[in-house]
């Protein structure tokens, strides 16, 4: 199975996290719980109503880690380097990875220390699939644009990345799409363990 590496916890990153790991890529989240999330109140998330924007992310958080996520919370990642695969250090650990997802927020240093393009407005080039110059390599976020910061905004780039790695991992355009028939048998299998 291919693995994931996303620095970054915020809404791009744990939005990244939960299409992955729901869909097989076995995926590691590092966080330095720096998230904007912290100062924020939501009245413009869809769907949210209105929401303290630390129980968002501890709503997220355990969403993520119902799928099985493996969220390094605490972790800050000094460097990312590519090679045949991506190697993330942490002040603990060398940790390879076959992709990489940046989710850094403003702070765009890895993303400049992996050697990615940037545009002329000084943020990482990227697509509407977030692809970063540096093949696998992804980056989400406020990272990738001088202004427009909004946690629906973060979350869906997080999201584009995801469906664009899951669909080189199984080979054809892929959907993430569950009815409420998934719901109701994801209920049976709760009640009978
Ligand atoms: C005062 C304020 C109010 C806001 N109000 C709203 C609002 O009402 N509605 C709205 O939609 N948006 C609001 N925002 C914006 C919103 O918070 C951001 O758009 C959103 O948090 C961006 O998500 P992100 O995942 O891109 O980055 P972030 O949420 O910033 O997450 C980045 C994460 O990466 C981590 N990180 C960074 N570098 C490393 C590293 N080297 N190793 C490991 N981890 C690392 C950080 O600690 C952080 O947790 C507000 C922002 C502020 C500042």
């Amino acid at each position: 199975m291919a693995n994931a590496a996303i620095v970054g916890g915020g809404p791009a990153g744990l939005s990244a996290a939960l299409f992955l790991q729901k869909n097989g890529v076995d995926t590691t989240v590092f966080d330095t719980d720096g998230t904007w999330m912290h100062k924020a109140h939501l009245f413009n998330y869809p769907g949210v109503g209105s929401q303290d924007g630390s129980a968002y992310m501890e709503t997220l958080r355990s969403q993520v880690d119902s799928f099985g996520v493996d969220r390094e919370q605490g972790e800050e990642v000094t460097d990312v380097a590519a090679g045949d695969d991506f190697t993330v250090t942490t002040s603990d650990e060398e940790f390879e990875a076959d992709y990489l997802v940046l989710a850094t927020g403003a702070n765009r240093d890895l993303a400049e220390e992996l050697g990615c393009d940037f545009t002329e407005e000084d943020v990482v080039d990227v697509d509407v699939d977030m692809e970063t110059s540096v093949a696998d390599a992804y980056a989400t976020g406020a990272m990738v644009r001088a202004e427009e910061w909004q946690a629906v905004i973060s979350a869906g780039d997080g999201a584009a990345a995801a469906l664009n790695i899951l669909s080189k991992e199984k080979g054809e355009n892929f959907h993430d799409f569950d009815t409420p028939a998934d719901a109701d048998a994801t209920f049976v299998e709760m009640s009978e363990e």
